[in-house]
């Protein structure tokens, strides 16, 4: 081996670093999808349209009727730390909205190329622009990159198309399409559950029927039943409770000790974002013991709404590990709920055999 020559730092250029951090952040299209998603009902939507095309890789659209963006700002929708979710810092630690970085299509501009068609109620027409590395950029070379006034419903239609086309590795990592659709899938099928006032549909370019079609009408029981069938939905309790002395409230459906199978299904919302705790799971799964046979798990569906200053959801878009104040505590306050509902059900279910 030559011996080491005295070296010289570098700066590594701009567009890297950028690529390199927005990499950190969208690691495949599911996550690129969940923060869209998320923009979509931020932004008030009651129909919420997905097309997907190679798992996301080649296209990743969606359609929302939410309050559009207005036509002055389009310059700045793909900048860093550009939001209109946060008006003071102090907002940083009461903020109830879910996303508040600023960050998301930043980086999604950064590795993919953008296309965003928006239109305000009261604006007269609908607005197109095209976005790469942050920036506006021209539909073609040499043409302006101010955005084009064009037709459009009230709403917004953000467009992504070659996730990861600049980040071989990335892109090199993401071998099945199928598997990242259904990763996809997967994000849909949660927050049309927790969310089930917004329409969503989720199908594959080209295709003529949806793989998710859920109805505006629809309850939570209905699109959990939809998603994971009659077998489960049949077999629901649901959960509801406020905690005063933690400040957290939280509700659901969760199976009661006639079902079981062999993966435990977890749904997980905390303030409306879908998030894991691996802390709470053990908890629940440890509840379910007393009622499953041994090997078999339950389904889980809950949302808990804990003051927004006590939980810290909101770190990075990919750490979907949450943490939050009383953490201990909480999770012995709902495992008693779950404990309680449970055990009402079965003596009931006993009860009734037995007449
Ligand atoms: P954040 O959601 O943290 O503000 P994003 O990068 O996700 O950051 O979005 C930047 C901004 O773009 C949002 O604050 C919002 O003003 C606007 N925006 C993005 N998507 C939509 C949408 N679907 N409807 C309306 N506005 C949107
Ligand atoms: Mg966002």
């Amino acid at each position: 081996r030559d011996a080491p020559q005295p070296g010289r730092i570098k700066r590594l250029d701009e567009a890297v670093v950028n690529r390199i951090a927005a990499g950190e952040i969208i690691h495949r299209p599911a996550n690129a999808l969940k923060e869209m998603i998320e923009n979509s009902l931020d932004a008030g939507a009651t129909s919420v349209q997905i097309t997907v095309k190679d798992g996301g890789l080649k296209l990743l659209q969606i359609q929302d009727n939410g309050t559009g963006i207005h036509k002055d700002d389009l310059n700045m929708v793909c900048e860093r730390f550009a939001t209109s979710k946060l008006k003071r810092f102090d907002d940083l630690s009461t903020i109830a909205t879910y996303g508040f970085r600023g960050e998301a299509l930043a980086s999604i501009s950064h590795v993919a190329h953008v296309t965003v068609t928006t239109k305000q109620e009261n604006s007269p027409c609908a607005w197109r622009a095209f976005y790469a590395d942050g920036k506006l950029k021209p539909a073609k070379p040499g043409m302006s990159s101010d955005p084009k006034p064009c037709a459009g419903n009230t709403g917004t239609q953000i467009v992504v198309e070659d996730l990861f086309y600049n980040v071989t590795t990335r892109r090199r990592a993401l071998k099945s399409p199928s598997d990242e659709y259904n990763r996809i899938l997967q994000v849909v099928h949660r927050y049309a559950i927790h969310n089930s006032n917004t329409s969503f549909t989720c199908k594959k370019h080209g295709a003529n029927t949806a793989d998710v079609h859920t109805a505006s009408s629809a309850r939570t029981l209905d699109n959990i039943r939809y998603v994971y069938g009659a077998a489960i939905a049949k077999e629901l309790l649901d959960v509801t409770h406020t905690d005063d002395s933690y400040n957290f409230s939280v509700d659901g459906y969760v199976s009661n000790a006639n079902f079981n199978t062999k993966q435990m299904t977890f749904i997980l919302f905390i303030n409306h974002r879908s998030v894991d705790s691996s802390n709470l799971k053990r908890a629940i799964e440890a509840v379910y013991t007393e009622y499953l046979p041994r090997g078999t798990h339950p389904f889980v569906y809950l949302s808990l709404d804990i003051e927004p200053g006590n939980v810290d959801v909101n770190v990075h878009p990919t750490k979907r590990e949450v943490h939050f104040l009383n953490e201990d505590k909480i999770i012995e306050s709902v495992c008693a709920v779950l404990q309680r509902r449970l055990a009402d059900a079965n003596h009931s279910r006993t009860f009734y055999t037995q007449t």
